[in-house]
């Protein structure tokens, strides 16, 4: 490849600015992924290098922790390196409403690491992951987000803002349920093996 020496490499740094800011748990800059919408605090980037997904403003790597911190000792993410996520994008179903930081594994490696701790075992959530593939996939054909889930009673809705919205929601969900989850079973499946599942429960220990 005679050309490849010209090739320009641009290192991830050279990125950085006000419109790309670092990214709390590694510091690499932050690229737009998706629009803001309602029910979301902003429009959402990424972070290329660890993963993590930010909506709205980034903050400090601390307060990402805390987010963090308030899912316990065995937090549970929405992985945001799942099948689920990559294939629904904006109609993923871990773009809950309010969220702020959409963790990975790794984001979270990088970010335990401030206070001395790693990730000592990862876990697939199966139940979890399938509601979640099943729901992302339902996304894909309602208005509103997360209308499911939110009627079972196992995550909050951004609901359609007309009543003819939320009615086609309701009649969509009900004849999709099915189907929907016949193709979410392969995907989260594949997802699960491969360690790219939509939820995954962690353990973090000190050093
Ligand atoms: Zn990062």
């Amino acid at each position: 490849m005679p050309n490849a020496q010209h090739t320009p490499v641009v290192p991830l740094e050279a990125g950085a600015g006000p419109e790309n800011p670092p990214c709390p748990a590694c510091g690499e800059p932050l690229f737009g992924w998706l629009s803001p919408r309602p029910g979301l605090r902003g429009a959402v980037s990424r972070c290329e290098s660890c993963g993590l997904g930010v909506a709205g403003e980034p903050g400090e790597p601390e307060e990402a922790l805390r987010e963090l911190g308030h899912r316990g000792e065995r937090p549970r993410i929405a992985n945001r390196a799942s099948f689920a996520a990559s294939l629904g994008s904006a109609g993923w179903a871990g773009l809950e409403p309010g969220a702020h930081y959409l963790f990975t594994v790794e984001s979270v490696r990088r970010l335990v690491a401030r206070r001395d701790q790693v990730v000592k075992s990862r876990r697939w959530a199966p139940a979890a992951s399938l509601a979640a593939t099943w729901q992302t996939l339902l996304n894909s054909v309602t208005f509103g987000h997360n209308v499911a889930l939110g009627a079972l009673g196992r995550g909050e809705a951004a609901k359609a803002p007309e009543p003819w919205q939320r009615r086609i929601d309701a009649l969509a969900t009900i004849v999709l349920a099915i189907p929907a989850l016949l193709i979410a079973l392969p995907v989260e499946l594949a997802g699960g093996l491969t360690g790219r599942g939509a939820v995954i429960t962690l353990r973090l220990e000190l050093l």
